[in-house]
């Protein structure tokens, strides 16, 4: 073992990033990731702000460019399905200048290409057990064996395991709703269109970035408790108009469903002893804020900058990445409790009056300038923080 050798846990988006930047400054980066292979499947993400420029920095951004799902716009329905407005999908998602969307599966698999042959990846397994020693941090894995390495990241997710080895159960931040993701067949040929339907307490929307692809229905409700399985959908669902009913018969024989409640991951510090936390596992904003993919490249590319600059000094980097990186989290995290609060209107008037005004906002004559208005803090949020310049925690290549 040397001071170069890191073990990653997680290989979602955090995990991919931060090996492929250790890389670049001379460490040996191991992944190990829980999945039996590379996750595929999911939704869309966005890249905003600063985290454009990270992907830059990465040599990734044309790429991730290519794989934009182009979306074209938004549209809000009542329960027959009639149109209630349509909105530019970029001007609504709050994206300006270089931000885009992609698939999830997309942006990983471009970070797999950018590590692949040079970064060890150990799939299907598991950290069983951690014990740190004064050069490094004994692994065991659960499929066997044990290994030392110098510095161990926990980028295994929200309900990061390699956090709990560290810092014992932490509790989440629940913000009062559940999240369900699923597949559909794209019956409404949806072509690059997302679609909206809100009733108290509920939304659903579909989307699908072509005709020929898949559509990808999410259902959204309230709930006070945190702790539900996905079996209270056709519950919470009933009674839906528009496609819900279709919805549900199809949720019923697949298997391949993402549940989650909206949580958030907040602590007081992100490092314990030679374990760092990185991405979703240190300060997930939940899905509502739509930034834990930016705040994740963001964080790998500090954490992978300081310890470069730190020179084997891993507790002035991990101070230092918590210290530049902390700020712009806390305004995502502020972002995240707000727009979760958005996404489920409460009671019957408060969904009559959004009804409304998206009926009418298309009569309104500075209608650009308002849905800005709405979506700035998004964009300020999103470029909260500035990434460093100097040679020693920054390099450069062609996007
Ligand atoms: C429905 C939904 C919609 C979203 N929309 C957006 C959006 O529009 N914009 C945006 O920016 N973000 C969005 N996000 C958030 C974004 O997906 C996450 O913030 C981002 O993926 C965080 O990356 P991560 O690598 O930290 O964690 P993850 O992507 O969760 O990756 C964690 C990885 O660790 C693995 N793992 C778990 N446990 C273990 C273990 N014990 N050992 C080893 N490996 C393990 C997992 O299999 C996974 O591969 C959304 C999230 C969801 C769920």
């Amino acid at each position: 073992m040397t001071d170069r050798d890191v073990l990653i846990s997680g290989a979602g988006l955090a995990g991919p990033a931060l090996a492929q930047q250790l890389l670049r400054h001379g460490f040996r980066p191991t992944v190990v990731e829980r999945a039996p292979a590379l996750r595929d499947g999911g939704y869309k993400v966005d890249i905003r702000g600063a985290a454009t420029e990270v992907l830059k920095r990465m040599g990734l951004y044309s790429a991730a460019r290519a794989a934009d799902t182009g979306m074209r716009h938004v549209t809000y329905v009542d329960r027959n399905g009639r149109r209630i407005a349509r909105l530019d999908a970029d001007l609504l998602m709050g994206r300006r200048g270089d931000d885009l969307e992609m698939m999830r599966t997309d942006l990983t698999r471009i970070l797999y290409d950018a590590t692949a042959g040079a970064v060890e990846y150990v799939l299907g397994d598991t950290i069983a057990t951690l014990a740190e020693r004064p050069d490094g941090v004994d692994v065991t894995f659960a499929g066997g064996g044990t290994r030392r390495f110098a510095l161990v990241v926990a980028a295994d997710g929200l309900h990061s395991a390699t956090r709990r080895m560290v810092l014992g159960e932490v509790p989440l931040r629940h913000l009062g709703a559940h999240i369900a993701i699923f597949d559909v067949p794209n019956e409404l040929g949806l072509d690059r269109e997302e679609v909206f339907y809100t009733e108290p307490g509920r939304m659903v929307f579909v989307y699908a970035t072509g005709p020929g692809a898949p559509a990808k229905v999410g259902m959204v409700f309230g709930s006070a408790e945190p702790r539900l399985g996905r079996e209270v959908l056709a519950d919470r669902f009933a009674g839906m108009g528009w496609q819900v009913p279709r919805f549900l018969e199809v949720l019923r024989d697949t298997r391949d469903v993402y549940f989650d409640s909206l949580s958030q991951v907040v602590l007081p510090r992100w490092s314990a002893g030679r374990v760092v936390l990185l991405g979703d596992a240190a300060h997930c904003p939940s899905p509502a804020a739509g930034q834990g993919t930016s705040m994740a490249l963001v964080g790998a590319h500090l954490l992978a900058g300081e310890l470069a600059a730190a020179g084997g000094d891993h507790r002035a980097a991990f101070d230092r990445y918590e210290a530049r990186l902390r700020p712009y989290v806390e305004r995502n995290l502020a972002l995240g409790v707000k727009m979760a609060g958005d996404m489920v209107p409460g009671g019957r008037v408060s969904t009559a009056i959004r009804n409304y005004g998206m009926r009418t906002l298309k009569y309104h004559p500075l209608k650009r300038r308002l849905i800005e208005r709405v979506t700035r803090p998004l964009s300020e949020a999103a470029n909260a923080i500035e990434l460093p310049s100097s040679p020693a925690t920054c390099w450069s290549a062609p996007s």
